[in-house]
């Protein structure tokens, strides 16, 4: 028999009685649970994109809700007695808010259906996110005139309609989303942006929905996904992205007008400072290896970590004066080295093949080998000596 879906008439409603007609205990995602079966009921199911109502039933849980061939199963975390008369109850603010994020999407879609001809071929509403992907590529610019129609639509507070039209009547009705199906097919209506078949509730005005905001565009599958927001998730997105701007505009000591402009030329100045530290590091440590006697052949350098532009002036340098084997290692003994080595008499690949004992990463060629190697300093200057 199929499940009388109470849903479809009433929205609103939150409470309802109904007769078990099965209880059965199932395993699903690994969770031990009961499958009950309703005469009526007014949880909507994981359909069409949308996840399933919450609620109880009898003060049990109901953690999921599916349909197949128009009977809805509610999985519940406790038994309920078959053929007795049971009460269930839906979380509304839950339901509430999926219904204004899918009347918001019937908007759109129906606005990018009759000024774009793209089609919806991909929607999912969960608890975290709305996506709608169409087939054909949307601008941004295309997304800012969407949703200024789309909240013009929401600000005219337009009657919401739904319902099943005869066979009849349905052949006269140019709507969205034709498919294939047996059985009554439920019409969705919001007079003059669209039309669509649809099995989910919606709210009774469009003012309901309170706002819609795009927050993300991307491309997807030679046509566009959009993430939206509609209602109180719009303005607690809002209320956060306030929120987030106001704790910058503290931290820069600065107004909002001023923060791009503020964040821009701190950038700027990050970036010239670290040029400045990194040629005065530079100096610092040429004239510190300076003083290193030419008649020392093999020199080897350990100095905390510095950028590989540093490394490789200062191991030029090194080699410039010295015979032997130059080699600079740069980091430190718990987080490791990053080493360059190189000499103008011996084949640095041999000496490469020395710090294999320390399992050290790295390659190059007979004048100069570089790579990365944790062993102490000790350890290596004795491997190198
Ligand atoms: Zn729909």
């Amino acid at each position: 028999m199929e499940t009388i879906k109470l849903y479809d008439n009433d929205a609103y409603a939150t409470e309802f009685s109904a007769k078990v007609l099965s209880c059965t205990p199932v395993v699903r995602n690994n969770i031990d649970c009961y499958a009950v079966v309703l005469d009526r009921t007014l949880f909507f199911p994981e359909e069409g994109g949308q996840s399933p109502d919450k609620g109880k039933i009898n003060d049990i849980n109901v953690i999921d809700v599916q349909i197949s061939k128009n009977i809805i199963t509610h999985f519940t975390e406790a038994p309920v007695q078959t053929d007795s008369e049971v009460k269930g109850c839906i979380d509304f603010s839950h339901r509430f808010s999926n219904m204004q994020q899918h009347s918001g999407e019937h908007i759109f879609s129906g606005l990018v259906s009759s000024l774009y001809g793209f089609n919806n071929v991909g929607f999912h509403l969960s608890d975290n996110s709305v996506t709608m992907d169409y087939d054909g590529v949307l601008t941004a610019k295309d997304i800012d005139l969407l949703e200024k129609k789309v909240n013009e639509a929401i600000y005219k507070n337009i009657g919401i309609i739904t319902g099943y039209p005869s066979k009849e009547e349905l052949a006269s009705i140019d709507y969205r989303c034709k498919k294939e199906l047996s059985g009554a097919i439920r019409i969705v209506t919001i007079p003059g942006y669209d039309c669509c078949a649809c099995c989910a509730p919606h709210v009774k005005r469009t003012g309901e929905i309170g706002l819609l905001k795009v927050i993300q565009l991307q491309n997807y599958k030679g046509g566009v996904r959009l993430h939206i927001l509609c209602g109180k998730r719009a303005m607690d997105h809002f209320r956060e992205s306030l929120y987030l701007i106001d704790s910058l505009t503290d931290v820069m000591t600065t107004g909002r007008d001023n923060l791009k402009a503020n964040i821009s030329a701190m950038k700027t100045e990050i970036q010239s400072l670290n040029t400045s530290l990194a040629s005065a590091k530079q100096e610092l440590l040429l004239a510190e290896l300076s003083s290193i006697p030419e008649s020392l052949e093999n020199v080897t350098v350990f100095k905390e970590k510095t950028d590989s532009f540093i490394m490789r002036t200062v191991i030029n340098k090194l080699a410039e004066k010295h015979k032997g084997i130059c080699s600079f290692f740069s980091g430190s003994e718990e987080e490791g080295w990053a080493y360059f080595i190189t000499s103008k008499t011996v084949d640095c690949r041999e000496v490469q093949k020395k710090l294999a004992q320390f399992n050290a990463r790295g390659g190059g060629r007979s004048e100069m080998v570089s790579g990365s190697v944790k062993a102490s300093k000790e350890a290596l200057r004795n491997a190198l000596s």
